[in-house]
């Protein structure tokens, strides 16, 4: 699944080459996960400011509204001068008169949104539950401690929830509580401010290399150059259950929450 490095790359990887660009015509192929919202046809003749991210959302502000996309499960873009004719897995294409902006989604959880602002009730109820962005200057350590301190679960599972910090997902979740050597059982609340401190480093700095590595985690990942080749992280602890810990040498060890895995080493964590 694409989390949030993977957005953040794509969105780096056409944003440029986007901006200013005029929509000439959008082709929506099979139905995505929300409906468009809007005729097809009214976005003819906008104009792309800017594609910014929030959480996992891509946001193509056009002089008038905006396109909400979601990479979903499976999603990757594409932006091309001339594309191939669409294949059975490309859900629409967005095309510019400067290149055309293409989702390819074999598992179609992905989406392509119309809000006629941020503000409006259809971005609201897309964007408004989401905590702050990890790798912003909202995300500050006292006030990260002061959320968890007020929630109950396990922390990872606080932090898959997205409300307190959004976009850390499963796979750089373990990984931060890794390296902020914490529990992953861990309540939330139990954490104190100097743990709390060192996780919110953690989850800043896995997140970042992962960006600045080009992205990611997923080997099928392809940014919007059409570039694939894509690394795994240098994983601590995700997937790696039963190979010894890096720092320690001790198994890592693999449990089941909330439906998802973790990964973690019961010596170097506590
Ligand atoms: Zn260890």
């Amino acid at each position: 699944m694409p989390e949030l490095p993977e957005v953040e790359v794509t969105r780096r990887s056409f944003a440029d080459r986007i901006a200013g660009a005029r929509v000439l015509h959008l082709q929506m192929g099979k139905p995505l996960r929300w409906p468009l919202g809007c005729a097809p046809e009214a976005l003819a003749g906008r104009t792309v400011r800017e594609v910014r991210r929030r959480g996992k959302y891509l946001l193509v502000d056009l002089d008038a509204g905006l396109l909400l996309v979601h990479l979903g499960m499976s999603g990757s873009l594409s932006f091309q001068d001339s594309p191939p004719p669409p294949g059975p897995h490309d859900h629409f294409d967005l095309v510019t008169s400067q290149g055309t902006l293409r989702l390819n989604d074999p598992r179609r959880f992905g989406a392509l949104v119309h809000a006629p602002s941020e503000d409006s009730p259809v971005a609201r109820k897309l964007l408004g539950g989401l905590g702050v962005e990890p790798l912003g200057p909202d995300f500050e350590p006292q006030v990260f401690h002061a959320g968890l301190r007020l929630r109950r679960a396990p922390v990872k599972q606080v932090l898959l929830a997205g409300d307190l910090v959004v976009g850390v997902g499963n796979i750089y979740a373990s990984e931060a509580l890794f390296l902020a050597g914490i529990r992953p059982t861990t309540r939330a609340c139990r954490i104190s401010l100097e743990r709390a401190t060192r996780l919110h480093a953690a989850i800043r700095q896995v997140l970042a290399r992962a960006v600045e590595k080009g992205g990611s985690t997923l080997r099928d990942f392809s940014n919007a150059w059409g570039e694939s080749g894509y690394f795994q992280l240098e994983a601590m602890v995700y997937d790696r259950a039963g190979e010894p810990c890096r720092v320690c040498s001790q198994s890592i060890r693999r449990l089941v929450q909330g439906q998802r895995a973790t990964y973690y080493c019961a010596t170097c964590q506590r």
